[in-house]
């Protein structure tokens, strides 16, 4: 078995993203269960699995992302006007303001957005991710590696956790069968 990072690995790692350009951490496991995910199932951005292959435990790592490597460009498709009138009951529970983060359930699931203009007659809503059109600095250390299982494959995410931390994708795990 091999002891560098590849595909179909199980890779746990302890991580801090910040921009670059002011020095904001973005998100961070620190003080918090490390991150851990299967190498080679898109489950992270691009350029984090990328820059891990190759890696063993121990290693200690900083490295710099372009947006198109992390969660791409902002797309003005995703850039949307939406009448005041569709927000109905939550326009009058909540007043909206500008920055405010929300979530619009549609059909295909719930998609977050900010609320980045206002008029009388529209909210301009971002469904852009939050960090899109950013590069992203991150400082990782690898904790552990292990091969993956079969059933881990094949679904193509770790079970471990998934299956003992009461996630709701312990459910669905559940249902696969692949927690008994
Ligand atoms: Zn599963």
């Amino acid at each position: 078995m091999s002891n560098k990072i590849q595909n179909n690995m199980i890779v746990t790692v302890h991580y801090t993203g910040t921009l670059p350009d002011s020095g904001e951490v973005f998100d961070s496991s620190e003080g918090r269960e490390p991150l851990k995910f299967i190498v080679g199932h898109q489950q992270m951005i691009p350029g984090f699995e990328r820059e891990l292959m190759g890696r063993e435990v121990g290693d200690k790592i900083e490295f710099t992302l372009l947006p198109e490597d992390a969660y791409g460009d902002k797309e003005e498709a995703a850039i949307i006007k939406i009448p005041r009138a569709q927000f109905g009951q939550l326009e009058e529970s909540t007043s909206l303001e500008v920055g405010f983060q929300l979530v619009a359930q549609l059909p295909h699931g719930p998609a977050p957005f900010t609320v980045i203009e206002l008029d009388e007659e529209h909210i301009t809503a971002d469904f852009n991710h939050a960090l899109a059109g950013k590069s992203l600095t991150f400082n990782v250390e690898v904790v552990a590696l292990r091969t993956a299982t079969q059933s881990e494959i094949m679904h193509g995410h770790v079970h471990e956790s998934e299956c003992n931390d009461g996630s709701s994708d312990s459910k669905s795990c559940d249902k696969g069968g692949c927690c008994s």
